[in-house]
């Protein structure tokens, strides 16, 4: 499976997002909780930066889509109805011999409990069961009464609260097929395979886009997704080469699904799912109208009735920000020093910029820099940052991807210009300080590809 695995190691990127405050082991101080996380500042930053370039392209740059915040917690029925109650499992094994739990259809990613360089069931000591269906919705209850009756899930994804919307939405939204509704929340998974950091967690944040379309133009819009999203990525940086577009067997696909194409990314385990982009078909908005009784369908004007298909591009902002990282991340010797470098987007890069008074004990340079970051923090999540070697300030913005550093020095008192440089090709040229908030302004503008690219 990793025949050619991305060079940086889960380790790496771990230590990385640990070390700079990005991510932490949820409820660290207890022994943490399997397969969920924590966000510190700089990875809330990033995350937000995923989101809203997400909204961006999903929903502000367009006229065929509108946004929707559904609660996390519906009416159970609308599981039942959506099939996952009696069918959004994953095949379970246990190991008789070490007592642990695996995926069985996905051993090759697990290791033995005992012999860790093993996958599950490759030593003669291996003892698994024979697989059953395990149900993934984490179950709560609503109200005081725990009975049956009380019994409700947490959300698994994020696309059901759109489909029991559509008519709320198609009714005052004024817009015919083709069109869509975006959604971004949490969702939540009892996943047995725990591991792999944020790639997958029992709880995530998600972002779909459930785009409804009359059924003879399915395929064509199902083929657009799949490219537009694919240049989402490339446009924000992803390496080509660390990207591609699978599509799935028959016998993989979901029980909704009539075509799933899968972009996957290279991670440090090898190719996987970033994203999906599936045609569901009527599936679910036939379902509910059944379930529900209320008919969920569109009226053309002329009295035409019929059931839209929906295509859906679904995806984690987790799992993109685990593959910003892993293609970022980059070491270097300058000189005789060793850099870690986040090579991330500008536009995903959570600081912009940051600003350095070169000797922060002298007042003329450390009040410029005060106020020149106070100017571009109204426009911008920028830095300021007067402690330790002008050299450890620099490597510090590195390792968090801090695109551009402007440096306010000696010469700065004498002509009022100062130094930017730059994360990537660590050029230094100097500018006004009156230019600086549109020459950052301008420089977020311009498209940027990692000096990686092939
Ligand atoms: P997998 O086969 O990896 O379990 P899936 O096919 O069940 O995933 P979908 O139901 O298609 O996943 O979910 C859509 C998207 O939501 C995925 O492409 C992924 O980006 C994200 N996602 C799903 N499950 C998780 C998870 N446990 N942790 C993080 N992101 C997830």
């Amino acid at each position: 499976m990793a025949e050619t695995a991305q060079p940086v190691t889960m380790d790496t990127i771990v230590s990385l997002c640990r070390r700079r405050g990005f991510v932490f082991p949820s409820s660290e101080i207890y022994g943490g909780l399997g397969s969920t996380y924590d966000y510190g500042h700089y990875g809330v930053l990033t995350k937000n930066n995923i989101r809203s370039l997400w909204f961006r392209a999903m929903v502000q740059e367009r006229d065929d889509i509108v946004a929707l915040d559904s609660a996390i917690i519906l009416n159970p029925r609308v599981w039942e109805a959506s099939g996952h109650v009696a069918g959004f499992t994953d095949p379970l094994v246990d190991c008789r011999t070490c007592k642990l739990r695996f995926r069985a259809d996905q051993l090759d990613l697990a290791s033995c409990g005992r012999k860790p360089s093993k996958h599950p069931g490759e030593t003669p000591d291996c003892d698994l069961t024979e697989p059953r269906q395990f149900n993934l919705m984490f179950e709560t209850h609503v109200g005081a009464l725990q009975d049956e009756s009380s019994t409700a899930y947490l959300r698994p994804e994020t696309a059901q609260g759109i489909f029991v919307n559509f008519k709320n939405v198609a009714q005052l939204a004024r817009r015919k097929p083709p069109f869509g509704i975006a959604q971004v929340g949490k969702s939540f998974r009892n996943e047995i395979t725990p591991g792999n950091f944020l790639f997958r967690l029992r709880e995530f944040e998600q972002m779909e886009m459930e785009y409804f379309v009359p059924p003879p133009e399915a395929d064509e819009w199902h083929r657009y997704w799949i490219e537009a999203r694919r240049r989402w990525y490339l446009d924000l940086g992803l390496r080509d080469e660390n990207l591609r577009v699978r599509e799935h067997d028959a016998d993989e696909r979901s029980h909704y699904s009539l075509a799933t194409s899968d972009l996957e990314y290279l991670y440090p385990i090898g190719w996987q799912e970033l994203e999906g982009v599936a045609n569901r078909g009527e599936y679910d908005l036939t379902q509910h109208t059944r379930e529900s009784g209320t008919k969920l369908e569109w009226i053309d004007p002329d009295g035409t009735r019929y059931t839209p298909y929906v295509i859906e591009p679904a995806v984690s902002i987790d799992r993109i920000m685990l593959a910003f990282l892993c293609d970022a991340y980059d070491e270097e010797v300058v000189g005789d020093r060793e850099r870690v470098v986040l090579r991330l987007h500008p536009r995903v890069a959570p600081v912009k910029a940051a600003i350095l008074p070169l000797v922060p004990r002298d007042d003329g340079m450390a009040g410029r820099a005060r106020a020149l970051y106070e100017e571009l923090r109204r426009y911008h999540q920028v830095e300021h940052d007067d402690s330790g070697q002008i050299g450890r300030r620099y490597r510090r913005q590195d390792e968090i991807g801090t695109p551009w550093a402007f440096t306010v020095d000696d010469q700065t008192l004498e002509d009022e210009t100062v130094t930017v440089r730059d994360r990537d090709s660590l050029a230094q040229e100097r500018l006004p300080i009156g230019g600086v908030r549109e020459w950052l302004d301008d420089a977020l503008q311009q498209d940027w590809s990692s000096p990686h690219s092939h």
